[in-house]
């Protein structure tokens, strides 16, 4: 039940939820790759974390371009010699209501969360096939994976999406031993929820401190954001659990938000 000396491609690393993934998978002996659209902050990523003694590679990828996934992967396997692990974790949030949203947006929130989750799955697929020492996925997901909110349409389109895609490539990818899960956090407080606390103030009409009262965090069992930490271990015991008795499923950690 470890990831030492496993190599873990993990998106939208750079900042948030996957830099914190970054960091405590390094810490656990994996070779961790940083693979975000900001080149600087994966750079910088990846140096923190070989500063530390750990194993570490930035790397530039746009998750929604094809060429980009596949020569990032690709470059990852040959620094490393293996594709172990594949977290997608790459994603951003527009809020709107669907009669104002523009197509552009829907496509974009799309492209990013569902084509990125796609595309990296593929690349490294082709690499733990190859390998034939199995591998584990792990789609970052997110309570609104179960449920719904006002004004996230293509987000809550896109997360319940990763679950059909992690089903589908756990089936598909067992005879190799791959196991595909999702992991589904409740508000976590990174730039991304930072960023929507006011946006939503503006358009629900309400004080930002209500936002996170009474809308982000009103159905919690005790008004408090999950962590950075509490979704990187998740993550980490997926992807160091052995078997394939742990695939095809989704774990939420959201203090009791949702409860399935
Ligand atoms: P964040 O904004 O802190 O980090 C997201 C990272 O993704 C950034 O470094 C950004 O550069 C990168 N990124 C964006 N578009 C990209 C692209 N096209 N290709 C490669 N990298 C790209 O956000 P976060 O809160 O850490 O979110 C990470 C993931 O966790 C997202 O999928 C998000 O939906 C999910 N999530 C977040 C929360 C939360 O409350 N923060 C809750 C549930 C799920």
């Amino acid at each position: 039940m470890s990831v030492q000396n496993k190599t873990a491609v993990i998106t939208g690393a750079a900042s948030g939820i996957g830099l914190e993934i970054a960091h405590v998978f390094a810490a656990n002996g994996a070779n961790v790759v940083i693979a975000d659209l900001n080149p600087e902050g994966a750079e910088k990523a990846a140096a923190e974390i070989r500063a530390k003694g750990g194993q570490a590679l930035g790397l530039a990828m746009n998750v929604t371009d094809e060429v980009a996934v596949n020569a990032g992967i690709e470059r990852a396997a040959k620094h490393f010699g293996s594709i172990d692990i594949l977290i997608s974790n790459a994603g951003i949030q527009i809020v709107k209501p669907v009669n104002e949203l523009a197509y552009e947006d829907w496509k974009r929130m799309i492209a990013i969360h569902l084509d990125g989750a796609f595309l990296t799955t593929k690349a490294s697929l082709n690499h733990m096939y190859a390998q034939g020492t199995g591998g584990s996925i792990i789609y970052m997901g997110s309570v609104h994976s179960k449920l719904a909110s006002v004004l996230k349409a293509p987000y809550v389109a896109a997360k319940h999406g990763l679950l059909g895609l992690a089903r589908v490539v756990a089936k598909e990818a067992a005879p190799h031993k791959v196991k595909a899960n999702v992991v589904c956090p409740g508000f976590v407080y990174t730039p991304l929820v930072a960023k929507q606390i006011p946006e939503q103030a503006v358009t629900l009409g309400i004080s930002e401190d209500d936002v996170v009262k009474k809308v982000m965090l009103k159905d919690t069992v005790d008004g408090e954001f999950t962590t950075t930490a509490d979704v990187a271990a998740c993550c980490l015991f997926l992807a160091g659990f052995e078997t394939l008795a742990l695939t095809g499923q989704s774990l939420i950690v959201s203090h009791g938000w949702a409860m399935e």
